[in-house]
């Protein structure tokens, strides 16, 4: 049989990471097996789900590049077909017709509370002979087995067992009509033909009435993986408190696809110990037996070491078509200077984000006023000013303007005046950029470019002088 995975957000807020980690597994599992992938929108509840989110969750799974086989599909497009199988249900006297009002449930509840029960329906309508009129509200509950097991092999945390008696007839169609989200899933698995329901360990409790309503169905079992949560460094479940929880904020943060990725997928499963995964090997390697049972610890700063480690792995190229958004925020414009590749090779191993790269970058397009105050009053002082004069001079006179010119120019002039190559370098640094920090001092002239190098030497010279 052909394997087939869903992931079923519900559109109700952000998309967020503790999801894209379960649809990556589900991805994966699917790629890994050559099977199929289908994304699957779970709105039923109208009230909490918004276009945004919808927006939300195909942006971020585009960005992440987990591309889907089948879908969207939505649920709230399939409301006809589930009501046709309740109807079918009704028939069948799989599903019943419930008039219980609220007055009466409330009284139940209390009774059983006060017996020390668990609160569950006790059946009343299963075999009422009452007369109703055809237009009454009711609701259209699910006949549950009264006894006997639901027993399932979860495919990460071993069998699972849960006693019938403990499951109550679950309401399937609200009084206006609408058809319960447990339901809408068990439909959509078996039409969508799903073999393996890979999902947050949050939906454990739903898996056994989903499969009782499945076999009613005559539907196949599918197989089950409950992944385990994601939990923050003081064991709380990860939320907006701790960071950010939405996968578009770390795109906007400046984080890689790849990174995240890469993060994700290690955070509850392993291959030995490798940490670093091209999206190849994770197809090629990914297994769910190799998920952990115990939840996961969010560590930001080795999602930090990740996005530094592919922003300098990755070829320049693509990582620049990444960093143009980030660069566009802070309003720079990049026609005057180096092509983004090339930022991207100078400052990659430096920068832990895309965005902390295009903050530093300035320098290399715009000319600047002010210089770092430590850093000028450390280096522009009149004992640089023979310095820049004599390496303005040697770098006006290059012809050919290179990497390698440029650092003979710095190294012939700290011969020249007896000085180390650090003397000529840090106050050239803080004349071309501004402050003390930037890539190797070669390569940095060589980016701003001849005329501009000259031109910003001038001005520190100026400030020398306004100085004394
Ligand atoms: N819509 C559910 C959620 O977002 C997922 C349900 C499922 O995977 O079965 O939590």
């Amino acid at each position: 049989m052909k394997i087939k995975t869903r992931f079923s957000p519900s559109p109700t807020g952000e998309l967020h990471i503790g999801s894209v980690r379960t649809a990556l597994y589900s991805w994966l599992f699917a790629r890994n097996m050559g099977g199929r992938f289908v994304l699957r929108i779970e709105d039923t509840n109208r009230e909490r789900s918004t276009q945004r989110a919808i927006e939300a969750i195909i942006e971020g799974m585009n960005w992440l590049n987990l591309d889907w086989d089948e879908g969207p599909y939505f649920q709230t497009k399939r409301f006809s077909r589930y009501n046709a199988v309740i109807d079918k249900m009704l028939v069948n006297n799989t599903a019943y017709k419930c008039y219980c009002s609220k007055d009466r449930l409330e009284k139940l509840r209390e009774a059983q509370m006060a017996r020390g029960d668990k609160p569950r329906y006790d059946g009343h309508c299963r075999d009422s002979q009452d007369y109703h009129a055809t237009n009454e509200p009711c609701v259209v509950r699910f006949h549950n087995p009264d006894n006997g097991f639901v027993i399932f092999n979860d495919l990460i945390r071993g069998p699972i067992e849960f006693s019938n008696r403990e499951l109550d007839d679950l309401i399937i169609r609200r009084t206006d009509g609408s058809p319960t989200y447990n339901f809408c899933v068990v439909v959509d698995d078996f039409d969508m033909q799903i073999t393996h329901v890979i999902r947050g360990d949050d939906h454990i409790n739903n898996t056994p009435r989903q499969i009782n309503i499945l076999k009613t169905l005559g539907g196949p079992v599918p197989h089950y993986a409950h992944v385990s949560m994601i939990l923050d460094t003081n064991g709380k479940k990860l939320s907006k408190r701790q960071g950010a929880v939405g996968v578009i904020q770390y795109r906007d943060d400046g984080f890689l696809p790849e990174a995240l990725i890469n993060y994700l997928v290690r955070l509850g499963w392993s291959h030995g110990d490798q940490e670093i995964f091209s999206i190849d090997e994770m197809k090629r390697q990914f297994s769910l037996n190799a998920l952990n049972k115990s939840a996961s610890i969010f560590n930001a700063e080795k999602l930090l070491w990740l996005n530094n480690h592919y922003i300098s792995h990755l070829p320049a190229d693509y990582v620049a078509t990444h960093l143009v958004k980030h660069i566009e925020q802070e309003g720079i414009n990049i026609c005057t200077g180096p092509h983004l590749s090339e930022i991207v090779k100078l400052l990659g191993k430096r920068c832990k984000t895309l965005k902390e790269m295009a903050a530093s970058c300035r320098y290399f397009y715009e000319d600047f006023s002010e210089f770092d105050v430590d850093a000028a009053k450390k280096y522009l002082s009149p004992v640089a000013v023979k310095t820049l004069e004599v390496v303005r001079a040697k770098l006006a006179a290059l012809t050919e303007w290179t990497p390698k010119s440029v650092y003979a120019v710095i190294d012939q002039t700290a011969k020249e005046l007896h000085v180390s190559m650090g003397k000529v370098g840090m106050p050239l640094r803080v004349a071309l950029t501004g402050n003390c920090q930037s890539p190797a001092i070669d390569v940095t002239v060589h980016a701003i470019g001849q005329s501009r190098s000259i031109m910003r030497i001038n001005l520190a010279l100026d400030f020398i002088a306004q100085q004394e």
